[in-house]
């Protein structure tokens, strides 16, 4: 039976990743309130947010200052924008500081409103730039299998997971995808983990001199990947990956929207992946997701591009409403200041071994066939038989039926296929990890005994 929300919920909303018949059935849980890394639903019940809502709320929730600066950013001045020669005060210092805390040398940066739209910009930029270097023929992209960078057009051409394209049409032409440093199911028997990068390396250097390295201008990749299963390369996979690119003057698009800002213990992940990239996707943690705020930091060959090609055409035709939007501007001002202040990035570094031993204990679980992870992020993937690795059937709904416990358990997490994904606030206490983990283990239990008793070991 539903609640009087509830039945509203179905009867007038589209959800977004939802299984929409379903949903009918059960309804959907009603958030209400959050402060720190809980959220509250209509009943009062407390949930830890396992995922930071979706790998976003960072600093967690109800942070006074960061409400603060949103408010009086909205008293003072709650909107103007970018075009046409219009600044404001706002996205010059975070673009300041952006550039000040960039891994690689960063000439400008741009801004949009979500992961998607900053990835959408990455692309159209890259063609921008390549016509005005009189190349107009090297335009395609690579991603890859598993990847996740949106879901607009573009972007969702680059997302490379199968829900994101079937009956969408997707992927557009000229967007292609290389095989997902996954060694758990991608190695080869007895293959290293060393060997198995520099197979992938070499597969992605074929698919280059397949297609013709005059028509490759672009690849982009998570330092971890997030929705396709947090998915940590080998080590030797990204300076393998990077000697490809370099080789064949591919341009290195890193999608920072999850590893940025402290996930996996620094400023950015691509360094502590081993690589350094042209240009750099951030949303998310940018803000904490108390405002909707990301951007692409461009290097000085594509701003000269952008000059170059104004001088010829005038106008840079491209760019959002909310480009720069001055309450997000402030918001991620804020929040980058309380990291910094507060060693926020140092913090979770520091809490990495404790979260990682926690997660890695799981390896020892009869449902789990691996754990991975890094600094904050990690998942649990669940298989039918350790043995052989055997998956189960993706139609008995295993990951989905162990959120429900997780939740039941009082955790909010997602299922990425059965792989459970955890990745909560960077402000979580030691003995927060302590409890997540817990519930999370009773999570692993329960959804064992549910398994046996379908059948389905
Ligand atoms: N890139 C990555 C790595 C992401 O995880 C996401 C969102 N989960 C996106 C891009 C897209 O961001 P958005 O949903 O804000 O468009």
């Amino acid at each position: 039976m539903l609640t009087n929300l509830q039945t509203r919920d179905v009867e007038t909303l589209v959800h977004p990743y939802t299984n929409l018949a379903a949903l009918r059935e059960t309804g959907p849980l009603v958030i209400e309130r959050a402060k720190g890394i809980h959220v509250y639903d209509v009943d009062g019940k407390p949930y830890i947010e396992g995922l930071s809502g979706l790998w976003c709320t960072a600093l967690g929730y109800g942070n006074e200052e960061v409400v603060e600066a949103a408010a009086s950013q909205m008293r003072k001045l709650s909107f103007t924008h970018l075009f046409g020669g219009k600044s404001h005060d706002p996205a010059i210092e975070l673009a300041e500081k952006l550039k000040e805390m960039a891994p690689v040398p960063i000439s400008k940066v741009f801004f949009a409103g979500s992961g998607s739209e900053a990835n959408d910009s990455q692309i159209k930029l890259v063609w921008y730039m390549n016509n005005a270097l009189g190349r107009p023929q090297k335009k395609k992209i690579i991603s890859r299998q598993r990847a996740y960078h949106g879901v607009t057009i573009a972007s969702g051409s680059l997302t490379g997971l199968p829900a994101n394209h079937t009956d969408f049409d997707l992927p557009i032409a000229g967007i292609f995808h290389t095989a997902a440093p996954y060694y758990y199911r991608g190695a080869e028997p007895g293959e290293s983990e060393d060997d198995f990068a520099t197979r992938l390396a070499a597969e992605l250097e074929t698919l280059i001199l397949r297609e013709g390295p005059d028509t490759v201008a672009a690849f982009i990749a998570e330092p971890i990947m997030g929705a396709g299963g947090v998915i940590v390369p080998p080590k030797s996979y990204f300076p393998k990956i990077m000697d490809v690119c370099r080789k064949y003057d591919v341009y290195m698009i890193a999608d920072e929207v999850i590893c940025a800002f402290g996930r996996l213990g620094a400023a950015f992940g691509a360094p502590v992946l081993g690589y350094l990239p042209d240009a750099i996707s951030v949303a998310k943690a940018l803000s904490s997701a108390y405002f909707p705020i990301a951007a692409v930091m461009v290097p000085e060959i594509m701003h000269q591009a952008l000059l170059d090609e104004s001088r010829k055409i005038g106008s840079f035709g491209h760019g959002f409403t909310y480009s720069g939007h001055p309450v997000g501007a402030a918001v991620a001002l804020k929040v980058l200041e309380i990291y910094q202040r507060d060693k926020i990035f140092e913090q979770a570094a520091a809490k990495a071994p404790q979260f990682q031993a926690r997660l890695k204990a799981f390896a020892d679980h009869p449902l789990v066939g691996e754990v991975r992870g890094m600094g904050l992020i990690g998942a649990v993937e669940m298989v039918a038989d350790k043995a052989t690795k055997r998956a189960f059937d993706p139609k008995k709904g295993v990951g989905p039926k162990a959120m429900a416990f997780a939740q039941e358990e009082g955790v909010l997490i997602r299922s990425l296929g059965d792989s459970m994904a955890v990745c909560p606030p960077l402000i979580i206490t030691p003995d927060e990890i302590d409890d997540l983990f817990d519930r999370l283990g009773r999570t692993l239990d329960r959804t064992l005994d549910w398994a046996k008793r379908e059948n389905l070991l």
